[in-house]
């Protein structure tokens, strides 16, 4: 980025640098649509964190009538971006657009104190970093096999810890053995299409039984499978959370390991990383090395439910008798507008029955960092969400996500609450199926 944009904008908040367009501001008509769909509206009921409060502070802050003091920045640091707000518009604003904009005018030109700075520092320098990831696996093994984990949490010791600090031991996943995935996984049968798979940062470390199990499902498909080794983080927690020279650097690696995987298409299983990477075009369409890729990229990019929809099933599907409540990805549903997909999918699995989750448009509260940056709402969402899911008739025996996130969200408000359902991707269901596996061996992996 020159000097020059870092400049502040005459009489206002923001500097020259993409602050949020006047023209996506204005399209706002005040009509407040979008508020009972809004998380943090229905949890406080305060105008300012609403959508349609948080455009009016954009178009304050842009025309110097407030500042990027505590306060405005509160309102944004307590949006999950979960762009619930975004189907919900009739006048078509682009909520997601916006608060990107807004969020990384905040990082460059608001101080924030300096346990704050270094929790977030921290949080990216791990979490973006696969290998880093990897590294903590043996500690935290030892942690949670040694009976330290239980013994801290009975002593009540997370109590007298910052709240931040408490939700990485609440959200922690069993540590379980790593399942690699080959850098090819040939088709079975005649090969329908060659694509690319997105190992991603948390799934990769945590969840790669998912991993594994994606590669089976689309291999029994008919698609030949590529996984780069060398792929990095896809910039998603940085995006989302207006880091935005990380989140530009990791797109444009992204961009180069698949282009030399020469793929029909790319395979994403983490709903928060498909909607970053569909949106590559739009955030390098300033860099002429890259605006044009980043272009015929994005264009590539599918959720793996997606792309499974439209092949015409092919293995022979193995009933699974098993209740599945489906909980929608805020970045899936509402980002990448994908909710008959994932439903379509597990209708093909016969002894299945789908339950509908009331309230599905409210995120559960994970939200990239946001349950670790903010884990008093979020919480109080994971909860609510929880208690819908227990309230179901009859008791799901699992709930089905596409995104690892909520499944870390999910799983540790069930374990919690009277009705300690597992949860599990949807793709597992869909390989359980197909390898003719029992639901209960999902639920140790
Ligand atoms: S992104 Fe979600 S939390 Fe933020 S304003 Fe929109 S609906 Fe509310
Ligand atoms: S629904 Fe759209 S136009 Fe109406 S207040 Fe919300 S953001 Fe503004």
């Amino acid at each position: 980025m020159s000097a020059e944009n870092k400049l502040p904008i005459l009489h206002s908040a923001f500097d020259f640098h993409q602050p949020p367009a006047p023209e996506l501001i204005d399209k706002c008509v005040h009509c407040g649509f979008c508020l009972p769909v809004c998380p943090t509206y229905v949890l406080w009921g305060e105008e300012m964190d609403s959508p349609r409060g948080r455009i009016y502070l954009m178009k304050m802050a842009l025309n110097g009538a407030a500042t990027l003091n505590e306060k405005f920045v509160s309102h944004f640091d307590s949006c999950l971006g979960c762009v619930a707000c975004m189907p919900a518009c009739p006048s078509g604003v682009e909520y997601g657009k916006l608060i990107e904009a807004t969020r990384a005018q905040i990082e460059r030109n608001y101080h924030r104190p300096a346990f704050e700075k270094l929790h977030r520092r921290l949080l990216f320098a791990t979490f973006t970093h696969p290998a880093r990831l990897n590294l903590l696996r043996w500690p935290l093994l030892v942690y949670q096999k040694s009976g330290l984990q239980s013994a801290l949490r009975t002593i009540g010791f997370f109590k007298l810890l910052p709240k931040s600090i408490a939700a990485m031991d609440t959200l922690l996943p069993p540590v379980t053995p790593i399942e690699p995935v080959a850098p090819v996984t040939f088709a079975q049968g005649e090969k329908r299409r060659r694509v690319g798979l997105l190992l991603g940062c948390v799934q990769r470390t945590f969840f790669s039984h998912v991993n594994a199990a994606t590669a089976r499902v689309l291999s029994a498909e008919g698609c030949e499978v590529v996984a780069p080794q060398n792929q990095t983080c896809c910039g998603a927690l940085c995006v989302h959370a207006g880091e935005e020279s990380a989140a530009l650097a990791f797109a444009r690696h992204t961009i180069d390991i698949f282009e030399q995987a020469s793929v029909d298409s790319i395979v994403i299983n983490a709903a928060g990383c498909g909607s970053n990477m569909k949106e590559y075009g739009h955030r390098l369409r300033n860099d002429p090395a890259y605006a044009d890729r980043a272009q015929r990229f994005a264009a590539k990019c599918k959720d793996v439910t997606e792309l499974l929809a439209e092949l015409p099933p092919r293995a022979k599907r193995h009933p699974l008798q098993a209740r599945v409540a489906i909980h929608d990805s805020c970045h899936l549903q509402n980002a990448q507008g994908i909710r008959t997909q994932p439903r379509q999918l597990l209708s093909q699995i016969p002894g299945l029955t789908l339950l509908e989750i009331p309230e599905p448009a409210i995120c559960c509260g994970s939200a990239g960092i946001y349950n670790l940056v903010q884990p008093e709402p979020a919480t109080e969402l994971a909860n609510r969400k929880a208690t819908l899911i227990s309230a179901l008739a009859p008791t799901p025996d699992a709930v089905a996500t596409g995104n690892p996130g909520c499944l870390l969200q999910l799983q540790s408000s069930l374990a919690n609450s009277s009705h300690p359902i597992p949860v599990l991707h949807t793709i597992q269901l869909l390989d359980a199926s197909l390898r003719s596996a029992p639901l209960a061996s999902l639920l140790f992996q």
